[in-house]
């Protein structure tokens, strides 16, 4: 049975219909061809995006996974950045400490202060 209303999730093309790797989605024949949904490795949080990102993590493991790559010293001087100056001023102080991207930081910024 077809159901004539669905339309692609991503383009908003017809026909579309549910796909076997897409639980949440519907999908044109091209779009299923470009995107799917796979487990984070880290939580098992259902992701979907481009086949290319296919098994990368979600945005908090791959937060986590950073955090857990920079050494000690510089985790403990972004911790203190955090706890003692504006969120802004943390952001510019953990990017002069990792290089990372200004989102990233945002996102480390988040994770860091969320902890108890
Ligand atoms: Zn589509
Ligand atoms: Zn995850």
């Amino acid at each position: 049975m077809t159901e004539p209303s669905l339309v692609c999730h991503f383009c908003g093309g017809m026909p579309a219909s549910p796909r076997d790797d897409h639980a949440f989605y519907v999908l044109c024949d091209h779009c299923s061809l470009k995107y799917m949904t796979w487990p984070c490795p880290g939580c098992g949080e259902m992701r979907h995006g481009v086949r290319a990102h296919e098994s990368q993590p979600c945005g908090t493991c791959e937060t986590a996974r950073q955090w857990a790559a920079f050494p000690q010293t510089v985790r403990d001087e972004i911790d203190l950045a955090i706890a003692e100056r504006p969120a802004i001023r943390a952001i510019m102080r953990i990017r002069e400490l990792t290089e990372i991207g200004l989102q990233e930081a945002m996102q480390l910024l988040h994770y860091r202060s969320s902890r108890s």
